[in-house]
């Protein structure tokens, strides 16, 4: 709930139902705290500690020393469009039109866009639960009726097609999947995709959108399934994606979609209306991310696997917590049920009174009490010693 004055001019109630990511209340809150001089280990945000691969940076500046200064095409510079639909046809069996990739200013701008497109009151949208905020808080926003998919811990934290498909009314709009996956770090089995596009055949009133930001993030062999793979659903899948996580370019505000042609000039014209084109130095860079050396990625996973083994293992050892092995993205989702704690309230404990920096499982939905998230885009040192202090902070409460 937002507050205005009363007696001021009232916004429309689409904004008093608008929520927020709490991710970012930490980190200010986090902040505060170091600055007044507290020892905090930031174990709450969810971007990449690695910074950008410098040949990115350079093409970036390069742009802007070689007059990039100016707006570009709505959808994007033609030549990102058609690196987006390369490296899609070449990862994924299937072919990507660069006339159908829009170049968006961060990956939540799809989600903006689609929900937009498809929430108003008396639909219904599916969200995954616990899941990424913005789903549900835009969903609401639209006067959409939000639909939680339980995401969990007993099937490793992978969304299940059959309870999906169960939820699906005449009333679905939108049917909203994310894997892998924040806050848990699954990663759904093609079996279950194959199960959920097959079931959706039934439904094709529903279009699906495919939140794949976390696609190359992916361990212990597990597959990341693209739901472009499947030409059935084509015509109603927003692919939602982008540069954030992969070449660690949160700042950067880049992302991309790839829309069925019959919905791409909506999103076109979404676009002009609220923020013309993406920066156009950040899209220079974000092609040399994508045509680039892309050795970065391999050795930012090595690093991200490593921490991923430590806090799983550490987090096991805790008396009262267990932690299911993630799969993918860069987070863990343990059970802290049996330490007696709700999550918020130890999430905050953790942050005020042992400095570590932690989300509560709530602020992912309320499949997620019971849990908390850690982030461990953390250098190795910093997750040591977070892990230590949360195993001291909680025996200490006897
Ligand atoms: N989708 C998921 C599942 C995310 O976790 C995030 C960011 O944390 C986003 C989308 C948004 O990414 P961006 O920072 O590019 O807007």
């Amino acid at each position: 709930m937002t507050d205005f004055p009363k007696n001021g001019p009232s916004p429309i109630s689409a904004f008093d139902r608008i929520g927020e990511e709490n991710a970012f209340a930490v980190l200010a809150r986090a902040g505060a705290l170091a600055s007044q001089g507290r020892d905090i280990i930031n174990l709450g945000i969810g971007q990449p500690d690695f910074p950008t691969p410098p040949h990115i940076v350079e093409a970036a500046v390069k742009a802007l020393r070689d007059g990039q200064h100016g707006y570009t095409p709505a959808v994007g510079i033609p030549q990102l469009r058609e690196a987006v639909a390369v490296d899609l046809s070449k990862r994924h069996s299937t072919s990507v039109d660069s006339e159908t990739v829009m170049i968006m200013p961060g990956g939540k701008v799809t989600m903006f866009a689609a929900i937009l497109m498809f929430g108003e009151p008396g639909a219904d949208i599916l969200y995954p639960d616990p899941g990424f905020p913005i789903y549900r808080s835009m969903i609401e926003f639209t006067g959409a009726t939000p639909v939680a998919i339980p995401i969990r811990e007993s099937n490793e934290f992978a969304f299940s097609a059959d309870e999906t498909l169960a939820l699906i009314t005449p009333n679905t709009r939108l049917i909203i999947i994310n894997s892998p996956a924040n806050p848990c770090g699954g990663v759904t089995p093609k079996s279950e995709i194959d199960a959920l596009v097959k079931g959706l055949e039934s439904h094709p009133h529903v279009a699906i959108m495919s939140d794949e930001i976390y696609d190359h993030m992916t361990y212990d062999g597990a597959e990341h399934v693209s739901l472009l793979n499947y030409p059935e659903i084509r015509d109603r899948l927003i692919l939602l994606n982008g540069w954030s996580k992969t070449y660690a370019m949160t700042g950067w505000r880049l992302g991309y979609s790839v829309w069925p042609p019959t919905y791409f000039e909506a999103v076109r014209k979404l676009a002009v209306n609220c923020w013309s084109c993406v920066n156009a130095p950040a899209q220079f860079a974000a092609l040399e991310a994508l045509t680039g050396p892309q050795d970065a990625i391999q050795t930012m996973m090595s690093a991200f696997d490593e921490r991923r083994q430590v806090v799983v293992r550490r987090l096991n050892d805790i008396p009262g917590i267990s932690c299911v092995t993630p799969k993918g993205a860069f987070y863990a989702f343990p059970n802290i049920e049996k330490t007696g704690w709700q999550s918020k309230p130890l999430a905050t404990a953790l942050l005020e009174q042992a400095g570590i920096a932690t989300i509560g499982g709530p602020d992912f939905g309320i499949h997620g009490e019971g849990y908390i998230r850690i982030s461990y885009a953390n250098s190795l040192d910093n997750i040591e010693k977070a892990l230590d202090r949360i195993t001291t902070f909680l025996a200490s409460q006897g």
